[in-house]
């Protein structure tokens, strides 16, 4: 029988994984994508990667982030901040310069995007470890076993593990997986407190045959803060030799607006470039990445963000259940540096450690 099975393949899955397979455990990864990365998403657009999930890690606070990038060779570089930062605040004006000494605060990009780091993770799994297309729709205890559902295709696929890790995003375990017996309310209580991070958000990447912000002494960052707004924030989002061209930025509109609007969308949110970069800013390739509409990050309940980043405070979801049988990762349940990347890799040593030092009833009984 499988020892531990590890449902999700983001980030903090796969670097579970990594762990396990250091300590030589058996193992296998349960995802419902057709790909691995979650969150984390880059496309290749006209020779630069875009980052349309996560772009940036900050290594003064970001430790474990910063070891993982170097032992697997991947290459870092700074996110470009240098130039003027503008602050549109009336949607007649021209924008204005916004005094600052820098936005991204020592922020790291990765060369190839952030999902060469999903990529190099996978590389070192055996291949049979890693099973895209299931989807876990139950869990079941038994004595000595979990049995897992899994929704592949039109039917449905059982699995036995001793031990199971669910790092789904906790609101879409309460919302889409049955537990049997039912875990106790206050269990579901906490699931449904956690926010997703960034899961109500939509990212746009602009492509273009060169960096001409950069040229007229224009950082790439820029705040947009009036009621119209299309885009609150953009960034600069070109390749660490600055070649390769590309302006990001992360769209103002609700969830709902953005479905009510989308036919729009391109044409605004070109027009609000151009406002703030010129009209050299009209000839991009656009591509988004609406990650409100992911059945696979976002809940119900995550299409009304929170005002702030919420203190993910609760100890609820670090613990055990079901004697051992029954962990709960992913970055939502970090103590440190929940929401980001970071804390997907807090989470996948936290789950680690406790599956090496915690008894299970399986391992009790076979003591017996
Ligand atoms: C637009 C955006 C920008 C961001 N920017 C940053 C940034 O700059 N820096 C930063 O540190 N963080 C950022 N983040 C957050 C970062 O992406 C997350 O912290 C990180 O990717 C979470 O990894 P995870 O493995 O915990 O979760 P996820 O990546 O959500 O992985 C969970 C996995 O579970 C799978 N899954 C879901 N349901 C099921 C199911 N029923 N059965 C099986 N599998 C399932 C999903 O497909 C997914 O692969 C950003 C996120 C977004 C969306």
């Amino acid at each position: 029988m499988l020892e531990i099975a590890i449902i999700g393949g983001g980030l903090s899955g796969l670097a579970l994984a990594r762990n396990l397979q250091q300590r030589g455990r058996d193992f296998a990864v349960f995802e419902a994508r057709e790909r691995l990365g979650g969150r984390i998403l880059s496309v290749p657009g006209d020779g630069v990667a875009l980052d349309l999930g996560p772009a940036w890690y900050w290594p003064k606070t970001q430790p474990r982030m910063h070891r993982l990038v170097a032992a697997l060779g991947l290459e870092a570089y700074a996110q470009h901040d240098e130039g003027t930062v503008l602050n549109l605040t009336d949607p007649d004006k021209a924008p204005q310069p916004y005094p600052t000494d820098g936005i991204h605060d020592g922020a790291q990009r990765l060369s190839g995007g952030m999902a060469s780091l999903i990529q190099a993770l996978a590389a070192g799994l055996p291949a049979a470890t890693l099973h895209l297309g299931h989807a876990l729709i139950a869990v079941i205890q038994h004595s000595d076993h979990v049995e897992l559902h899994f929704r592949r295709g039109d039917s449905v696929e059982l699995i036995v593990a001793r031990r199971v890790v669910l790092t789904i995003p906790p609101r879409l375990i309460e919302e889409h997986v049955r537990f049997e017996p039912p875990l106790d309310e206050s269990v579901r209580q906490s699931m449904r407190a956690t926010y997703t991070w960034m899961a109500d958000q939509a990212k746009v990447l602009v492509t273009y045959a060169r960096p001409f912000w950069r040229a007229a002494g224009l950082a790439g960052n820029a705040f947009v803060e009036h009621e119209q707004a299309m885009l609150y924030e953009t960034f600069d989002a070109c390749d660490a030799a600055g070649d390769k061209a590309a302006l990001g930025g992360f769209m103002a509109l609700s969830p709902a607006l953005r479905l009510s609007f989308q036919v729009g969308i391109p044409i605004l949110v070109s027009s609000q470039l151009v406002q703030l970069f010129g009209k050299d800013a009209d000839d991009g390739t656009q591509y988004v990445q609406d990650w409100a509409t992911e059945a696979y990050t976002s809940s119900t309940l995550d299409q009304t963000p929170p005002s702030r980043h919420p203190a993910y405070d609760d100890p609820t979801l670090r613990r055990s259940y079901w004697d051992a049988k029954l962990y709960f990762g992913g970055t939502e349940t970090a103590g440190y540096a929940a929401g980001y990347m970071e804390g997907a890799l807090e989470a996948g040593e936290r789950t680690a450690y406790m599956l090496a030092s915690e008894n299970s009833a399986a391992r009790t009984l076979s003591v017996v």
